[in-house]
């Protein structure tokens, strides 16, 4: 194996699943729903698969989603996008993230992100022969906030881009548009690209998304990635995008012509039918969601942790010093065998470990039932 991806060793949901599996215990680790996405898009895949669209689709994607994509942003966002020669579609958002690294940072070029932050971006920053800077992310009177001038001082000859996700995982923190403002003025004068991992643009419950490609300046240096998995419950499609001005998407093509060539045809069109769905349907499941991580975060907060209530995404995390907790990664290891559940260390997302020492993620995207059995299984450990 190469120096680089050396201190990388199995991702940890691979790792928190299987031990999921193997003690039989709930999995509120990985982040992945028990339910499936709209029925529409269900029997358009297999509409596609028998009507045989099962051959290499164009690289870029299909041009049905890319329309459907440029329509949704515009609808959402009001960003405009070409789908020809804008919006590319990728093996999800994580070879989007990949192929943006590697296609725009050289050697010794510097990645500004916030930590704790999804484990590919090391990886991928890594694999660039790029360096990151990580800003740490620190619970302060019950929201993840960052130091601005901890943000700026990350500044130096060397920063390629920003890497920045919201909503945020494993946090669940929604930038707000003032702290995105410190973002866009920081990537504006030192002159600096963005690339933005908005997965989870549709999973907000408090406060509102605030893509940074709508901030003034902003559209022509960013990078907007996101993907089906999260809106429409099939992270198993692998089906992401990238849009953003033409020289970055081709810069970004150019890559992932190596990587995957092309992806999913089949499944392509039928994520167009899910998104021709219209905001109905993202609604309501955005509203599920927020029932379900308000019974999440209750029944946490009963079993004794304390909750960081999250303002988006799949997830919450919870402090485990109550519960006598000083260690995650030890905590998550053993609580399949204390009581049958799974839940995510997020200190193996940050570089500065201490920081996330005594904090645990849990995933709520999971039937009522799931979350309740959980929440039981956990109120033993007092
Ligand atoms: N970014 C973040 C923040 C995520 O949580 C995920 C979830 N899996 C991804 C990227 C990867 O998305 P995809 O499955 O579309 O590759
Ligand atoms: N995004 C999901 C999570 O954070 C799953 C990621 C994965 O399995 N690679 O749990």
């Amino acid at each position: 194996l190469v120096a680089r991806m050396r201190p990388f060793g199995t991702t940890i949901f691979a790792e928190m699943s299987a031990l999921a599996v193997r003690t039989g215990s709930i999995n509120l680790g990985q982040g992945f729903p028990d339910t499936d996405g709209p029925r529409e898009m269900l029997d358009a895949a297999a509409r596609a698969i028998h009507d045989g669209r099962n051959q290499y689709p164009p690289g870029p994607g299909v041009p049905e989603l890319r329309q459907a994509l440029s329509a949704q942003q515009k609808a959402y966002w009001g960003l405009d996008y070409d789908p020809d020669g804008q919006i590319v579609v990728t093996a999800g958002a994580t070879e989007a993230i990949a192929a943006a690294i590697l296609a725009l940072c050289e050697p010794g070029d510097e990645v500004v992100c916030f930590e704790p932050y999804y484990d590919s971006y090391a990886a991928s920053i890594a694999l660039a022969g790029a360096v990151r800077r990580p800003v740490t992310l620190r619970p302060a009177d019950g929201r993840y906030a960052f130091d601005p001038g901890e943000f700026r001082a990350a500044f130096g000859p060397r920063t390629r881009m920003v890497l920045l996700n919201s909503p945020h995982n494993p946090t669940g923190k929604v930038f707000t548009r003032s702290e995105l403002e410190i973002i866009s003025n920081a990537c504006r004068e030192h002159d600096v690209l963005a690339v933005t991992d908005e997965v989870y643009e549709h999973q907000t419950f408090d406060g509102e998304h605030v893509p940074l490609a709508t901030l003034p300046g902003m559209w022509e240096r960013t990078l907007r990635i996101s993907s089906a998995g999260k809106t429409f419950s099939c992270t198993g499609w692998k089906i992401g995008w990238a849009s953003g001005p033409a020289p970055l998407v081709s810069a970004l093509m150019r890559v992932k012509q190596f990587l995957t060539f092309v992806n999913a045809g089949p499944l392509q069109p039928a994520v167009a039918v899910a998104l021709g769905l219209g905001p109905e349907y993202v609604e309501s499941a955005r509203l599920a969601l927020q029932g379900k991580r308000d019974r999440l975060c209750a029944g946490l907060r009963e079993a004794g942790f304390e909750v960081f209530t999250p303002e988006g995404t799949y997830f919450v995390t919870v402090d485990i010093t109550p519960l006598g907790g000083t260690d995650g990664v030890e905590f998550c290891r053993s609580l399949p065998e204390r009581c049958g559940v799974v839940g995510v260390p997020t200190q193996v997302f940050y570089d500065h470990a201490d920081e996330g020492r005594r904090l645990v993620r849990f995933a709520f995207c999971k039937k009522d039932e799931v979350l309740d059995a959980a929440v039981t299984r956990l109120r033993t450990l007092r």
